[in-house]
């Protein structure tokens, strides 16, 4: 195994326990999506020697790519990048994609439904949500969830379990945290709300640069690409 990154996950491990013990989750699993898009095959196997299994892209066409080489082992991979309506189909095919973490909007959505019942399972997805009105990002407004929420009810193969947001990326970090704790308390509130067939089990929030921060403010799971394949000072 090379020990480069053996090192960085340490690191990262470690700096997740402390955020987990300044924010009292000491007793949560906060699960890590290892982000791959760009890395190559070699990189990824270094990865899942670390015992990580969880992995993400953001390209429908790299997934596609990619996917062939890691089917005889223990992986998932989800999708986390803006999804094309034509190409929701090739997702459908690939049993081992899990998860759809940018779901961003009721026509995707109407998309999904109809291509998984094609294939003939269910499909899980995080609706996300532009929790900073960033108009370089996709992802609902929080005030048009009600209206989405209505019709996604009546969904049987696409199965919403939770929330995912991707923030503006800023030198210090500390400026998007206002930001995390509005998605947290929305989350928190569609918990409480119970609405049928829209279940909140995730937050998946925080990348390289802000995951420490993502996890003080209530984050489920993380994303992390460049801090696992890169040495960063
Ligand atoms: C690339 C990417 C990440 C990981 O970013 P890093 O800063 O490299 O950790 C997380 N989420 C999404 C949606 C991404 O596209």
């Amino acid at each position: 195994m090379d020990t480069l990154f053996k090192s960085r996950f340490e690191r990262i491990l470690e700096r997740i326990e402390k955020a987990k013990l300044r924010a009292g989750r000491e007793d949560e699993e906060i699960e890590i999506l290892s982000i791959t898009k760009n890395r190559s095959s070699k990189q990824i196997q270094e990865i899942l020697d670390l015992g990580l299994k969880k992995l993400g892209e953001n390209r429908v066409q790299e997934l596609v790519e990619k996917y062939p080489s890691f089917l005889d082992r223990d992986v998932s991979w989800h999708m986390v990048g803006h999804l094309q309506r034509n190409k929701v189909k090739y997702i459908a095919r690939l049993k081992n994609c899990v998860m759809i973490q940018s779901l961003d909007s009721q026509r995707l959505a109407q998309q999904i439904e109809g291509e998984m019942k094609k294939e003939g399972r269910s499909i899980d997805v995080l609706i996300q949500v532009n929790i900073a009105h960033d108009p370089n990002k996709y992802g609902f407004l929080k005030d048009t969830l009600p209206q989405f929420f209505d019709e996604a009810q009546n969904y049987r193969y696409l199965k919403i379990k939770g929330l995912m947001t991707i923030l503006p990326y800023t030198k210090d970090p500390e400026e998007v945290r206002p930001f995390f704790k509005e998605i947290y308390s929305l989350y928190q509130d569609l918990k409480e709300e119970r609405i049928p067939g829209i279940e909140m089990k995730h937050l998946s929030m925080g990348m390289t640069n802000d995951y420490e921060i993502a996890i003080e403010e209530g984050a489920t799971m993380i994303r992390i690409g460049s801090a696992l394949f890169e040495t960063i000072k």
